[in-house]
């Protein structure tokens, strides 16, 4: 999937694609900015600093998707019941066990994107 919006490499504003943009981002097309008829860089309103089109149609400007929060927030609320009811824990621990259990993941998680790059 594509997305709408794209980050600024500098300021990390987030800026909204054009529709011609999405367009070929979603359908996937590998064109250069000059073909597909975009000026080379877009200057970002935040900084003024000259953002590459091709890096933004390539989709690697885009927001990263936080898939990783939520899937960790609920293995820390399983294990926090599966601790407390399953364990017999007291609730300090148990909460604890949970949120260990959160941390680790959104650090494993943290590392293999630092790894893939
Ligand atoms: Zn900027």
């Amino acid at each position: 999937m594509a997305a709408t919006h794209f980050n600024c490499p500098r300021c990390r504003r987030q800026l909204r694609k054009s529709p011609q943009a999405f367009v070929m981002g979603w359908a996937g097309i590998k064109a250069g900015p000059e073909e597909a008829g975009f000026p080379p860089t877009v200057t970002c309103p935040g900084c003024g600093y000259a953002i590459s089109t091709a890096a933004m149609l390539a989709g690697d400007l885009d927001p990263k998707r936080d898939w990783v929060t939520p899937i960790a927030v609920t293995f820390g609320v399983l294990s926090f019941l599966y601790f407390r009811l399953g364990q017999g824990l007291s609730d300090a621990k148990s909460v604890g066990a949970g949120f260990v259990v959160t941390f680790v993941l959104l650090g494993a998680a943290d590392l293999y994107d630092r790894l893939r790059r």
